[in-house]
């Protein structure tokens, strides 16, 4: 992508209204647009990165046998009655409306009620399980407080994974293997060594939750982190019991700002039994189906990868799900010659099936670089007058600032081969 045909423009400035790290900074790059507080628009650049992460939930959902569906954001009220659910007194983050036809509908901020209602239509006995759907949606909650940028919108990207079994032992197996599964997620995104499987505030049918909380400084979430023991516990219970039940004390536990970037709910089969949701098991009995819950802030996670990673001079996005590879930027465009040189590289690396933005811009180079650091793209390369004639070329890493000077074949060989870079 040619830089001078991307309609967003990079700031100097932040934005006045905005206190939060991950939004100033994705804001003045460009990669998302402020409607009103706790709601965004994912522009060009910013969708790439959404879309990036987005493949690599999917990917390890998939492998966990996921089938992805998108469900409506119009829900019934009569279904949340049915849980108890439809009370803005129980749920406290509720967007409602009335239907020009008469009745109210909510807008979802979760999807269990629904696809348990759902899935009356596919599931009648033990053989239909197990399922595991999952879908990427966005979710709508009214928050109360919405100052954390894109980690709390009122409107935002969850992926929700929703898993049906036919008995407790295979329900089980299936929520233990949902762990693992999302923290290949968290460290193909470059922060699970930060990230810990915590003990929350339970669900119907067991003490905890599992919570995923990643180190951050501007997480809203306190947790108790024991790193040797692998053993990490959210404020909201800490307490006696749970030291006692889980074998700490709590001189062993630091105290760390954290972001839940995911949580996973094991239902039992009270969620099922509130809906109706039955199954014939194998002795022919009309059985409630059990259910676990995983959600990931699929948002949320941009957000704390910007906080996690930026620096000074901007944002520094992981390899993993940067919007493209390369920053290729081009010096003395103002010389015919130059530019069609650059011309001509840019075009070899997208033969080469290399995402680069081509900054083909007429800028100053000090202009060129500063938003280069802003966009944070992993590999700027900087093709110049005296490049051209020398026939080398600066590849700059974003992250940790090393620079190489490579020839042109070694520049592609380079970018063909991720093992180099
Ligand atoms: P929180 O305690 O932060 O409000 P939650 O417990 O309400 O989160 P869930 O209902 O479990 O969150 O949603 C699943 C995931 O969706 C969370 O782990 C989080 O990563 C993400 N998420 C929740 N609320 C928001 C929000 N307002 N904006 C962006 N992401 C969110
Ligand atoms: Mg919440």
């Amino acid at each position: 992508m040619k830089q001078s045909q991307l309609f967003t423009k990079t700031r100097k400035e932040a934005p006045a209204d905005e206190t939060s790290k991950n939004a100033i900074l994705l804001m003045r790059a460009g990669y998302i647009a402020k409607e009103m507080a706790g709601a965004y628009s994912y522009l060009p650049l910013g969708i790439r990165v959404v879309e990036k992460i987005k493949q690599i939930v999917r990917e390890e959902m998939n492998a966990v046998d996921g089938q992805e569906l998108i469900m409506t954001t119009l829900q019934r009220k009569e279904l949340w009655e049915k849980t108890g659910r439809w009370d803005d007194s129980v749920v406290d983050v509720w967007f409602k409306s009335a239907l020009k036809a008469g009745g109210e509908v909510g807008f979802g901020w979760s999807h269990e009620e629904p696809i348990g209602e759902m899935m009356k239509n596919y599931i009648s006995s033990y053989k239909d399980l197990p399922i595991s759907v999952y879908q990427f949606q966005t979710k709508l909650r009214n928050e109360m407080r919405a100052k954390s940028g894109i980690m709390r919108g009122r409107e935002f990207i969850m992926k929700d994974m929703y898993s049906f079994s036919a008995d407790e032992t295979s329900h089980l197996a299936y929520y233990e293997s949902v762990k693992p599964a999302y923290m290949k997620v968290f460290n193909r995104l470059g922060i699970g060594e930060d990230t810990f499987v915590t003990f929350a505030a339970g669900g119907a049918f067991t003490k905890f939750s599992h919570e995923f909380q990643t180190i951050c400084d501007a997480g809203e979430d306190v947790t108790y982190l024991n790193k040797e023991k692998g053993i990490a516990i959210n404020s909201e219970v800490l307490n006696d019991d749970t030291l006692k039940s889980l074998g700490v004390t709590r001189d062993e536990l630091t105290e760390t700002k954290t972001a839940e970037v995911g949580n996973i709910f094991n239902f039992g089969q009270q969620k099922a039994e509130d809906l109706g949701l039955m199954m014939k098991d194998a002795n022919g009995e009309n059985v409630p189906v059990w259910m676990g819950s995983y959600g990931i802030g699929v948002t949320r996670l941009m957000g704390v990868l910007v906080e996690k990673f930026a620096d000074e001079k901007g944002i520094v996005w992981p390899e993993s799900i940067a919007p493209f590879k390369v920053h290729l930027v081009g010096l003395n465009s103002d010389d015919a010659e130059v530019k069609d040189f650059t011309d001509g590289i840019y075009l070899s690396l997208k033969e080469k099936g290399v995402e680069v933005l081509y900054d083909d811009r007429d800028l100053r180079a000090g202009e060129k670089f500063a938003d280069s650091d802003l966009l944070g793209i992993p590999y700027r390369v900087i093709v110049s007058k005296k490049s051209k004639e020398e026939g080398k070329f600066e590849v700059i890493a974003r992250a940790t600032g090393k620079v190489r000077l490579l020839t042109e074949e070694e520049l592609y060989a380079d970018f063909d081969n991720n093992e180099n870079t």
